[in-house]
């Protein structure tokens, strides 16, 4: 056991497997750390995420999965190759200085039409969450000329599409340490008093990332990223499962909206009205998500989101469940809730049943998924 305090780093992880075992992984204490750390959930494949996280202590395999560098070229080969269509744009830079790149797809000017967001990878070791709004890029592009539906969705709609939020965290996650959720700021400055370390010959190395799907605020409603009676500066994970502990997995950063890459997300969505209609993704769990996040309540227009999120499912197959995000576990500071809050349809999809599937089910998954982006867009679409 862990002692209520989340360890996310790949040191610290072996370092904290090691003291149990006797030169090889146990089995036994994988799952224990899995269980400890919330990560056998609903919707989980337990079996595939417990072969994933031991192979989180080998050299990381990222092999067949899009990396930054190839996203950031396919968006702009695509920018390139329909420029009447598509252009690429940079939204910020993130923490480690590496451009968060969208695509903006539409026939009309910028800021004209109904629009959409549709961004994957907050989470760096969610790696599908890539290739999907990736595999929506191409096909509305590759569409166009052939397809009417999809050239209808271009003339019509503006649709914003961010396959990498966490650049840094997604490429550490693919060469270093493919268990990483977070950005990688450094967390020299929490204004909290530092934890003691646990006994014997632990130490901690400095804290690093902030959960960046915490991270989001509202001035209007500083609730959403701070509930009421949730002590600042408390290093145990509280029960909106979300952190003032610099070194947990879920760690909101020292204040809201600190973190460059929320910025940029929130610049985006927030600071154009036209935007209608967010989707996020993450995984996993095979869940259609919709608000609140960080409360009961049913919001006012739940039978809209009932409406698309049933048509969202009934186009990728209909495996999926549409639920309140709260269902799942509550959480503050997310995407979702204050895109919600300031009048967005904001979707949070977790998708499959573990982190990081073999490459090998890249394209039926995209397929699947980019029909229920589809449906999405076409609740916009006139
Ligand atoms: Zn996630």
């Amino acid at each position: 056991m862990l002692g209520g305090v989340k360890i996310t780093s790949q040191a610290e992880r072996f370092q904290r497997v090691d003291r149990n075992r006797d030169g090889k992984l146990q089995a036994e204490e994988l799952r224990d750390y899995l269980i400890n750390s919330g990560e056998l959930r609903e919707g989980v494949d337990e079996a595939r995420l417990l072969r994933e996280f031991a192979a989180s202590f080998e050299p990381t395999r990222a092999v067949g999965y899009t990396s930054y560098e190839q996203a950031a070229a396919k968006l702009q080969q695509l920018a390139q190759k329909y420029p009447t269509l598509a252009q690429r744009v940079s939204l910020g830079k993130s923490v480690e200085g590496r451009d968060i790149w969208a695509l903006r797809i539409g026939k009309q000017p910028e800021g004209k039409a109904p629009g959409a967001v549709i961004t994957g990878c907050h989470h760096a070791r969610e790696w599908m969450t890539v290739e999907v709004p990736l595999d929506l890029a191409s096909k509305m592009l590759d569409g166009y000329a052939r397809d009417k539906d999809m050239k209808k969705r271009v003339d019509s709609l503006e649709t914003w599409i961010v396959p990498i939020v966490n650049p840094d965290g997604y490429e550490y996650s693919r060469t270093e340490d493919s268990w990483w959720r977070k950005n990688r700021r450094v967390n020299d400055e929490t204004g909290c008093p530092k934890p003691k370390p646990p006994s014997g010959d632990f130490e901690w190395p400095t804290p690093v990332g902030v959960d960046l799907n915490r991270n989001y605020f509202d001035a209007k409603n500083p609730e959403m990223y701070r509930q009421p009676g949730d002590t600042p500066c408390s290093y145990q994970d509280d029960p909106s499962h979300t952190s003032d502990g610099p070194r947990t997995d879920t760690y909101r950063g020292p204040r809201g909206a600190s973190e460059p890459e929320t910025r940029a997300m929130q610049d985006l969505v927030l600071g154009r009205a036209n935007i209608q209609g967010v989707v996020d993704y993450h995984s996993y769990g095979n869940m259609i998500l919709i608000p609140w996040g960080y409360k009961t309540e049913e919001p006012a227009n739940i039978e809209t989101y009932r409406t698309l999120g049933n048509a969202m499912n009934q186009a990728l197959g209909g495996d999926y469940k549409v639920q309140p995000s709260m269902d799942l576990y509550p959480t503050t500071g997310t995407s979702s809730d204050v895109f919600h809050a300031n009048g967005k349809l904001a979707i949070t999809m977790e998708i499959g049943t573990s982190f990081q599937p073999p490459a090998s089910e890249i394209p039926a998954t995209v397929d699947k998924l980019t029909r229920a982006n589809l449906a999405f867009l076409d609740h916009f679409t006139r």
